[in-house]
């Protein structure tokens, strides 16, 4: 750990870098994969519609891709697409034996139901580890699966400055299928005692107070405030939301940054881990499929 903390400001927990040190990693290991004349990795993202945010974050997807030396491939869907020619899609990228994972952007338009569209994606292909049996594996504690990406990455971020999880008492605010649930059974499997809070929580203040390591993945800026997070805990923020036309979390940094032992900021924390994690995702779905022919 290079940062040295004072006694006023938090550690900053860079995502930046971790994300750094692992995509030089998968680029090393794309290179012999190169040089020995294998197919590379392909990853193909399928958006549909024209929300500005999907088509930002969908070429910074394409671009990490196409930076470490992977194939990819961008399929833009109109908005009016139908459930049916949306699956036809899909299971024509399922039959592809050249493509190793896919990524469809979400959120998707309100006539499509994102479940459904997983589903019919399948696990072998699902490169953002949402697939039903993937969170199974991820219940079971079977290892070397395809785990969701932005849990992952924080994961990743707690290791790579070797915070210790267990025995800590982790509170998660946020329960999604993405975020909040998936890494509530990380931060179990490295055995802290975890606490999920959402919107029908009672005394949310009291609860964070107990929390060594606490998660905010909400989606309202700057709900978590200095007076609700214990002296020295490490605090990883998770929200992306934009207030008076700047990207900010759902931690108040200036007000926790005095208060916590590690913060991650944002931007600059868990996002660029996302990316990072689903180019790993892209290369263990690779290697499983080549491993199969
Ligand atoms: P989501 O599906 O909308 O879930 C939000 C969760 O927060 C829900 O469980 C909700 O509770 C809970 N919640 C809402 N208001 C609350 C409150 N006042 N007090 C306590 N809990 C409350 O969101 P998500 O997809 O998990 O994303 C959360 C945030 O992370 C968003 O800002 C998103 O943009 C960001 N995000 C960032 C990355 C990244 O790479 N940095 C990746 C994914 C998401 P209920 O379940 O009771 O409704």
């Amino acid at each position: 750990m290079s940062q040295v903390s004072d006694t006023t400001h938090a550690v900053r927990l860079d995502g930046k870098v971790v994300a750094g040190h692992l995509l030089a990693s998968l680029r090393d290991s794309l290179q012999s994969v190169i040089k020995s004349s294998q197919r590379a990795p392909k990853l193909v993202v399928v958006q549909v519609g024209e929300d500005p945010a999907s088509s930002v974050y969908v070429k910074n997807k394409i671009k990490t891709a196409q930076s470490l030396g992977m194939a990819s491939e961008h399929r833009h869907l109109p908005e009016s697409i139908s459930e049916q020619a949306l699956f036809a899609e899909l299971d024509q990228l399922n039959q592809n034996p050249s493509i190793d994972a896919v990524l469809v952007q979400m959120p998707l338009p309100k006539h499509l139901d994102a479940l459904s569209v997983i589903d019919r994606l399948g696990a072998s292909k699902d490169v953002d580890g949402f697939h039903p049996v993937h969170l199974g594996n991820l219940v079971c504690g079977n290892p070397g699966g395809v785990l969701p990406c932005t849990p992952a990455g924080i994961m990743q971020i707690l290791e790579h400055y070797r915070i210790p999880v267990e025995g800590k008492h982790a509170v998660v605010i946020g329960r999604s299928n993405i975020v909040g649930k998936p890494l509530s059974l990380m931060l179990l499997q490295g055995n802290a005692t975890v606490t999920i809070a959402h919107s029908r929580t009672r005394n949310l203040s009291e609860l964070t107070r107990s929390a060594d390591i606490l998660v905010a993945a909400v989606g309202v800026a700057d709900l978590v405030t200095g007076d609700m997070v214990k002296p020295g805990a490490v605090v990883i923020d998770v929200g992306m939301n934009k207030k008076d036309g700047k990207l900010v979390g759902d931690i108040d940094q200036a007000a926790v940054g005095t208060v916590a032992g590690y913060l991650t900021p944002v931007p600059g924390g868990v996002g660029p881990m996302t990316i990072a994690m689903l180019m790993k995702n892209t290369w263990t779905l690779y290697q499983q499929h080549i491993l199969q022919v």
